[in-house]
């Protein structure tokens, strides 16, 4: 494999297994996929996704932090995490 670096400058890299862990747009499974008899598919599910963020009051978070807040409705469920850096919640609806 040559990979290439940010500076231009490119590795030659001769190995026995490669493991690609470059994520959803992969380059490594972009190459592989070039090969004859490589198979890949790929699916998505049917969710949609949406984030929304509920602000800390005087500093603090605006709900309890040590629960686990789940509103489910039919088919859509919100959660809310929260993050533990800005005191902030992020709620993400699954659609
Ligand atoms: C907004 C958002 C919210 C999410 N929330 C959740 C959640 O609450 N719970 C959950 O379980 N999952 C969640 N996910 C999904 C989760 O983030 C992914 O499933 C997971 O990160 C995939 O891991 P990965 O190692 O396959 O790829 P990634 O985490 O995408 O890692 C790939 C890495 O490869 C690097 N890379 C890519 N291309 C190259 C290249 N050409 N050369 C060198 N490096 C490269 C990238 O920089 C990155 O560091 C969320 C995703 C998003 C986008």
């Amino acid at each position: 494999m040559t990979f290439g670096r940010p500076d231009g400058s490119q590795t030659e890299v001769q190995a026995d297994l490669i493991v690609g862990c470059d994520g959803a747009f992969s380059a490594v499974r972009k190459q592989f996929v070039r090969h004859s008899r490589f198979n890949y598919s790929q699916t998505y599910i049917p969710h949609g996704y949406m984030e929304l963020t509920m602000p800390a009051q005087n500093g603090e978070f605006a709900m309890k932090p040590n629960y686990l807040h789940i509103w489910p409705r039919n088919t859509f469920m919100m959660i809310a995490l929260p993050n533990l850096v800005s005191r902030k919640y992020i709620n993400i609806r699954y659609l």
